[in-house]
């Protein structure tokens, strides 16, 4: 008797080492670390590099957008720019003009819709990909969920349409969509600036300056503390690159 209780417990034990981790991996914590270690979601790209990623949410729009790659052809930067297919369909000269420059074309939705449930997301994204496709021939490869709202539905189906979700540091919301003053958003990227950073901006706040005269500072200031303002492909490129060549990256 006592030797079976042995074994019992033993097959017991056993079983329950075998389990734990099995049970661990099907019901994971799906925080932030989740979905970046997975590479499904990107909020930075920290590197040795004094590399950084200017993006531009909701865009064209018909002045704002021009005098922004206005400033960035100035300071030899190049930027993001998640543009929204009902702007593109109105502002498609914007759109070439972007491309031209040397700027990344991104994918923010077609209406700007919010993620809800009843939302078409493959819908929002497709009609987008056809508009950008036919102005400029270039198929993008970014997404970004407007106010930045995602779950596993919409990371699913970007990941079948062929995109990465890409969103912001969390210290580089410049928040210039609700006005706060030129100042901090100069501020807010300046004192907070980290290689590999993707900062967050839109070319669209309406009645609202503040985005374009903040660049006039923070772009000279950048570059006069060395950084290279690059496209968020290519500063996932670059993650990629050093990885493959055993460079070190923290
Ligand atoms: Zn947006």
């Amino acid at each position: 008797m006592g030797f079976r209780w042995t074994k019992l417990t033993l097959t017991a034990s056993v079983l329950s080492l075998l389990l734990y981790p099995i049970e661990t991996a099907a019901a994971p914590k799906k925080d932030r670390a989740y979905y970046e270690n997975r590479g499904e979601v990107v909020w930075e790209v920290p590197t040795e590099e004094k590399i950084i990623a200017l993006t531009f949410d909701d865009g064209p729009h018909p002045e704002h957008t021009a005098l922004i790659l206005d400033l960035l052809k100035q300071y030899d930067a190049k930027a993001t720019f998640f543009v929204v297919g009902n702007k593109v369909a109105r502002f498609p000269e914007l759109l070439k003009r972007e491309v031209a420059e040397g700027h990344e074309l991104a994918n923010h939705t077609y209406t700007h819709a919010y993620l809800s449930r009843n939302l078409n997301i493959k819908k929002e994204i497709n009609q987008t990909e056809e508009l950008i496709y036919g102005i400029t021939g270039q198929k993008c490869h970014l997404f970004r969920p407007p106010g930045g709202i995602f779950n596993e539905r919409l990371i699913a189906v970007a990941k079948e349409e062929g995109y990465k979700v890409v969103l912001w540091s969390w210290h580089q919301d410049t928040k210039d969509w609700s006005s706060p003053g030129t100042r901090r958003i100069v501020d807010r990227v300046l004192k907070n600036v980290r290689n590999g950073d993707i900062v967050l901006f839109h070319d669209h706040v309406e009645g609202s300056m503040q985005t374009v005269q903040a660049l006039e500072t923070i772009l000279p200031e950048l570059r006069r503390r060395g950084y290279r303002m690059v496209t968020v492909s290519e500063l996932i490129q670059h993650k990629k690159s050093n990885l493959l060549l055993g460079k070190p990256h923290s």
